[in-house]
C-alpha cells in the first residue's frame, strides 16, 4: 500500500492561518511583531528565500525590513547593521540570510545576533538551551519536522530515529529535537558505512544530505516513516528531495513530498518563532 503523504504545503498553510490570527490579536494590543531580513549579495536562491520570507510576513500581518547590502560589505558593516537591529524596538526577529560572502565570518554574524531576536535559532545561546531542555528558539527546519508529525499524530516517543546528515542548521539540531521528543536517535553522515545498514532500522528516517537519490527502497524498512530535507535541481531543473519518491512511497507508511513537504514547514516556523520573541519582549503581553 503506499504511503500516506505528510503534506507539509496544507500544514503550513493551516499554520500560518493561525498565526494570522495570533498576530491579528497583538496588533489589537499595539504589538505588532518585526523581522528584519539582511541578505548580502545576489544570490539568485537566497534572493528567492528571502522573497518567499517577506511574503510569508506580509500574508499574516508582521512588520518586516529587508535590508540589502553588496557583496563586497565588510564583516564590521554587517556587523553594524546587526548591532543596529538588536537595538531597534520594532524589530523583534533578525536574520541573516546564509551563505555569506568568504571575507565575513558567519559565526561572528550569529553571535552577534541578540539571542532573544535569534529567530533562526542559529545561536550557540539558543542552541545550548535546546540541548539541555530550556525553552528556546528552535532552528526553523528541525522544529518544522516535529511539528509536521505531530500535526500527522505520529508519534515520536520511543522510535528509533535515524538522522542522514549532521550540519549545524538542519542534523544536529534535529538530533537534539527528536532527543528532546524521547526518540532513540542515531546520526549518520558521510563517513558512516555501511549507510544502507543503519537507514534500514529507522522508524522515522529523516534525510539532510543534498544528494538526489541517495535513499532508495532498500535503503528502508517496510513502514518506514520518511521525512526527505533535501533539495536539489535534477537534470530538467526540477526540484527533488535526497529520496527515490516514487518508489520509497510504495513501501513507506508516511512520506515528506519535494516540494511541499519540510519547505513550507521551515518557511513558518520562522513566523512562530518571531511571534514568539516579540511575545517574549513584552512583559505586560507575557503574563497575559
Ligand atoms: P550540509 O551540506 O551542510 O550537510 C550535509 C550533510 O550530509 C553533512 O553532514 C554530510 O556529512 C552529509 N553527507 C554528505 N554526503 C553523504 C553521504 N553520501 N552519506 C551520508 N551523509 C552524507 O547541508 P544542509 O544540512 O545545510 O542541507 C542538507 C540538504 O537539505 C540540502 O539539500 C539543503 O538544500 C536542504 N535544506 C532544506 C531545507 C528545507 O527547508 N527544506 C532547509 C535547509 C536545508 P559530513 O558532515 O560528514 O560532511
Amino acid at each position: 500500500m503506499p504511503a500516506k503523504l505528510i503534506d507539509g504545503k496544507q500544514i503550513a498553510a493551516d499554520k500560518r492561518q493561525q498565526i494570522k490570527v495570533k498576530v491579528q490579536e497583538l496588533a489589537e494590543k499595539g504589538l505588532v511583531p518585526g523581522l528584519a531580513v539582511i541578505l548580502v549579495g545576489e544570490n539568485p536562491a537566497s534572493q528567492s528565500y528571502v522573497k518567499g520570507k517577506i511574503r510569508d510576513c506580509k500574508e499574516v500581518g508582521i512588520h518586516s525590513e529587508l535590508i540589502r547590502l553588496p557583496e563586497t560589505v565588510t564583516e564590521e558593516e554587517l556587523l553594524a547593521e546587526v548591532v543596529r537591529l538588536n537595538r531597534a524596538p520594532s524589530i523583534h526577529g533578525i536574520l541573516v540570510q546564509l551563505p555569506l560572502p568568504k571575507q565575513i565570518s558567519e559565526d561572528k554574524v550569529i553571535e552577534t545576533i541578540a539571542p532573544e531576536k535569534d529567530v533562526d535559532g542559529f545561536h550557540p545561546v539558543n542552541l545550548g538551551k535546546m540541548m539541555i531542555g530550556q525553552d528556546c528558539f528552535e532552528p526553523c527546519t528541525p522544529a518544522g519536522i516535529i511539528e509536521m508529525l505531530h500535526a500527522c499524530k505520529i508519534r515520536i516517543a520511543g522510535k528509533h530515529v535515524i538522522i542522514v546528515g549532521r550540519s549545524h542548521i538542519v542534523g544536529k539540531p534535529a538530533s537534539q529535537l527528536f532527543l528532546n521528543h524521547d526518540a532513540t536517535v542515531t546520526i549518520c553522515h558521510s563517513r558512516t558505512t555501511p549507510l544502507a545498514e543503519y537507514t534500514k532500522q529507522a522508524d522515522i528516517l529523516v534525510v539532510a544530505v543534498g544528494h538526489a537519490g541517495l535513499i532508495g527502497a532498500e535503503d528502508i524498512k517496510p513502514g518506514a516513516i520518511v521525512v526527505d530535507v533535501g533539495m536539489n535541481r535534477n537534470a530538467d531543473g526540477k526540484l527533488v528531495g535526497d529520496v527515490e519518491f516514487p518508489e520509497v512511497s510504495q513501501k513507506a507508511s508516511f512520506i515528506t513530498p519535494v516540494p511541499g513537504g519540510v519547505g513550507p514547514m521551515t518557511r513558518v516556523m520562522l513566523l512562530e518563532n518571531t511571534v514568539k520573541a516579540a511575545l517574549a519582549s513584552d512583559g505586560r503581553l507575557q503574563s497575559e
